[in-house]
């Protein structure tokens, strides 16, 4: 990327505004047709204006230069054979983006929408958001373009050792760390410890997080992205002197940060009434039965259509748009990116919501965060709102290296204190650079000055 001459001809420095500006333009030119990861580098330059403006050091030094360009970006054939014998190929990545605080970390997504933008913009964000936990982890991420639907174990199996055959020459436990997103699980990562082990002949437990618990995963790792979520939220709740306890929730999806975002608004006293998954939405009035949608996803594999059919006070819709037209307090998006967008976000608003928690990464559009924003509507952006999976990770981690296990009250314990410790920090940063209320602002700031001042530090590398 051309630096930008921050001198003009007339020796007056240029502005902060322009200096964004400038980075935004190469970010796009540089990287064309790549709209989702536009879009997460656009939300979080913006927001770093004011950051600029007191402290040109990251102007001068090129932080932003550095920051927006990956420090690798690995692309791989991943070749295996399906159950019929006939020879498949799919396209694996890694993108090591930031190791200023850490190894890199970061899931793997195995869904056929991914792509270098998808995963760009994931690894990006989660430079911050990893910052933000206030644990030692730079931001990665990965996956594939192959589709788990409708594969058999073996088929499943196959893929994933090819890709780990792969990906095993760029990770360790102190160099990069994946873990699961979409479509990897805890099956999908016992496949991937296991052909990793094989390949170095050695138990490094720490490679991985999100193992099961019988070789070195952690309790609540399974929990953490989905209650963290609902922590969080309950944070901003707290502030504005406002409870879960009776309120009208919608979460959508009815992956692992659902289930558990069902799970913990549930235990706080709300009343679920809606989940969905990528065919369409589930309205149970009498709310959700959890019992019911774990038994269909974590056992039957199943659509949540399945659900209407078990249960006669609910009823299944088609397409996923529609979820968020039920009226509701709190909506919690654990599904996918821009999964509302600004028409969604005006519907929950005149319907009366009065929280909006990102579950999921990068869910709300940008137009659709404008919305909430210009509503006032209590928002948690993912960053912050679901670092809670990362955290208990980079817990994970600790234990592995440590060889203890710790019980699930001593994780979901520090979980809890982590969501409340990156609340306060969002709050405060958000406060210091004149933005009260504005946690996108509040967040993107705190994650992004822990890992600047490291930058600075470590030289131009
Ligand atoms: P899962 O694969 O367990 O579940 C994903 C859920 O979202 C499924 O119900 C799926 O439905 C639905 N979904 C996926 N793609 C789409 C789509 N294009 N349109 C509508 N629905 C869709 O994934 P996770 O629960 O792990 O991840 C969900 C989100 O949370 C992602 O954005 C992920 O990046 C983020 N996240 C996950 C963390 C974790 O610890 N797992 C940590 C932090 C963030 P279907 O089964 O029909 O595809």
């Amino acid at each position: 990327m051309p630096t930008l001459d921050i001198k003009k001809e007339n020796q007056q420095e240029i502005g902060a505004n322009q200096y964004v500006q400038f980075i935004f333009e190469e970010v796009q030119k540089r990287n064309p047709n790549e709209p989702e990861f536009h879009q997460a580098v656009k939300e979080v330059l913006h927001s770093l204006i004011p950051v600029i403006e007191k402290n040109p050091t990251y102007m001068k030094q090129g932080v932003l230069e550095r920051i927006v360009e990956p420090e690798r970006m690995i692309s791989f054939r991943v070749p295996w054979v399906d159950d019929s014998g006939q020879v498949k190929v799919n396209r694996g990545f890694r993108v090591q983006y930031n190791s200023a605080i850490g190894p890199y970390k970061g899931g793997l997504r195995f869904h056929p929408s991914v792509n270098a933008s998808i995963i760009k913009f994931l690894g990006f964000e989660q430079i911050f958001k990893n910052a933000l936990t206030g644990q030692p982890i730079g931001g990665g991420k990965g996956g594939s373009d192959f589709d788990p639907k409708g594969k058999s174990d073996g088929e499943i199996m196959r893929f994933t050792q090819s890709f780990m055959s792969e990906l095993s020459k760029y990770i360790g436990p102190d160099v990069d760390v994946p873990a699961g997103d979409i479509g990897v699980g805890a099956k999908e990562i016992g496949y991937l410890f296991g052909q990793y082990k094989k390949i170095r002949g050695g138990f490094e437990a720490g490679v991985l997080t999100g193992k099961g618990i019988g070789y070195g995963g952690s309790l609540a790792r399974k929990e953490a992205t989905g209650y963290g979520t609902v922590y969080f939220v309950n944070e901003m709740l707290k502030d504005q002197d406002l409870t879960f306890s009776g309120k009208t929730v919608v979460v959508s999806g009815s992956g692992n940060v659902s289930i558990y975002a069902i799970e913990k608004a549930t235990q706080l006293g709300a009343t679920v009434v809606a989940c969905s998954d990528s065919s369409g939405y589930i309205y149970d009035k009498d709310g959700i039965d959890l019992s019911l949608v774990k038994q269909l996803k974590e056992v039957e594999n199943e659509r949540i259509s399945e659900y209407a059919n078990r249960k006669p006070s609910a009823e299944f819709f088609e397409g996923c748009q529609g979820i968020w037209s039920i009226p509701c307090d709190i909506a919690l998006p654990c599904a996918t990116q821009n999964e509302i967008d600004e028409i969604s976000a005006k519907i929950l608003v005149a319907n009366g919501v009065k929280a909006v928690g990102e579950g999921a990464n990068m869910p709300s559009t940008l137009e659709a965060i404008d919305v909430f924003q210009q509503n006032n509507i209590l928002f948690g952006p993912a960053k912050a709102a679901n670092a809670g999976g990362v955290s208990v990770s980079a817990l994970e981690m600790a234990q592995n290296s440590a060889r203890l296990s710790w019980t699930f009250e001593e994780v979901d314990q520090k979980l809890e204190e982590i969501m409340k410790t990156i609340y306060k920090e969002c709050v405060t940063a958000a406060n210091e650079y004149n933005a009260p209320n504005n946690l996108v602002v509040g967040a993107n700031i705190a994650g992004f000055v822990k890992v600047a001042d490291a930058m600075l530090a470590q030289g131009v590398i």
